[in-house]
């Protein structure tokens, strides 16, 4: 078991506060450094990559070669906006057919999904 630290701390209560829900290792380090005053980058990694290996977040691929990271509650899909490029929640999973079609032509046990939706934002689109 790890100590806790200040940084592990503060790393969990921005994942638990719900401003943001999807973080990169670069702005948890900024937005710890912020409130801290000081932090590692690698406690923040180590923080972080402890999370994931419990469960309590998991990594999120949107498509642009960084790492971001959410918490693992619920099971929601994402959709992106082409112009400004803020990422936004779709509640609930629209896939629970294709899992079971996923099995049956690959004969793969599905065991999750990721799945990004571009768009544009209502914001975006009244401009
Ligand atoms: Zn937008
Ligand atoms: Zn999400």
């Amino acid at each position: 078991m790890a100590r806790p630290s200040p940084v592990s701390d503060q790393v969990r209560s921005l994942f638990a506060a719900e401003q943001k829900h999807l973080w990169s290792i670069d702005e948890l380090h900024e937005a710890v450094v912020g409130a801290l005053g000081a932090a590692d980058y690698s406690t923040v990694f180590r923080a972080v990559t402890g999370m994931e290996k419990e469960g309590s977040i998991h990594r999120i691929d949107l498509g642009d070669g960084k790492v971001h990271y959410e918490i693992s509650e619920g099971h929601h899909e994402h959709i992106r906006c082409d112009d400004c490029g803020r990422v936004v929640e779709v509640p609930g999973c629209v896939l629970e057919d294709a899992s079971t079609s996923v099995r049956t032509s690959t004969g793969f046990v599905v065991t999750s999904h990721q799945l990004l939706f571009t768009g544009v934002c209502p914001e975006c689109a009244a401009k």
